[in-house]
């Protein structure tokens, strides 16, 4: 399947290429995921990432807010034949299970992407000044690389941030101090970043009947990127089998 880059959460800002290509797992493909996917959460997710870049070398070159979007949609057209799939969530109140079925057309959507922030940024962090890029898939394994190896860090929200920061390798130390250990306003600031080039997915609304406000409904929101943890969770609650695929003697 070809995904034109001007349709993902980026836009495709400054892509030098049109397209980028991803495919529905088979069930060899599956199998052998389920057999080799590291239970480790980076190492599973930079294992993701490699099934992406296998099939097309050119997402190394996509930014990390798109490459979510491309885990979630191969995880998609996986599960599913005709780009709608089944969610599930558990109402925080009564504890009742909601479901619903979501279509990518109709229920997938990008905020806007503004070019001013395209172009990175410069932030004050503690006393030091940053530039900020955005990070494509590539400067992010460059970040993670490092965390693999000394599991000082073992999140990957905290690894994406610190792949924010211009020259990361130049300061490591400095820039991941001032991470962590960022308070008060920094702390608006990492949060404000994190949104502006990570989350640009909007939220999926589910109502729960138990809610007493004035429309009488729970609301609650998804993000497309907890559907992602867990590549195959969903695959039965998407793909059923009836009878006409087994009759029992
Ligand atoms: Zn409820």
């Amino acid at each position: 399947m070809e995904i034109l880059t001007t349709q993902l959460p980026s836009g495709g800002y400054k892509y030098p290429f049109t397209t980028v290509s991803i495919s529905p797992m088979n069930f060899l493909q599956i199998t052998k995921y389920l057999e080799n996917c590291p239970q480790d959460p980076l190492e599973k997710y930079l294992y993701d990432i490699r099934l992406l870049k296998e099939e097309d070398p050119n997402i190394q070159n996509c930014y990390v807010m798109d490459l979510d979007f491309l885990i979630f949609l191969k995880k998609l057209i996986t599960v599913s034949d005709d780009l709608t799939y089944t969610i599930s969530a558990k109402c925080p109140d009564c504890g009742r299970v909601l479901k619903k079925r979501i279509s990518l057309e109709s229920d997938i959507h990008f905020k806007q992407i503004d070019s001013k922030i395209m172009e990175g940024a410069q932030i004050r962090l503690g006393n030091t000044s940053y530039d900020t890029i955005v990070p494509t898939v590539k400067d992010l394994e460059e970040v993670m690389s490092v965390y693999i190896r000394y599991k000082k860090i073992t999140d990957i929200k905290i690894i994406k941030t610190i792949s924010l920061i211009k020259n990361f390798k130049i300061s490591a130390n400095q820039i991941e101090k001032d991470i962590l250990e960022a308070k008060h306003s920094d702390i608006t600031l990492l949060l404000a970043l994190q949104e502006l080039y990570f989350d640009r997915l909007e939220g999926i609304e589910l109502t729960c009947p138990c809610s007493k406000d004035k429309e009488g409904r729970r609301g609650m929101t998804v993000s497309v990127e907890s559907l992602i943890v867990d590549f195959f969770r969903d695959i039965l609650n998407n793909c059923p089998i009836d009878e006409s695929k087994i009759l029992f003697k």
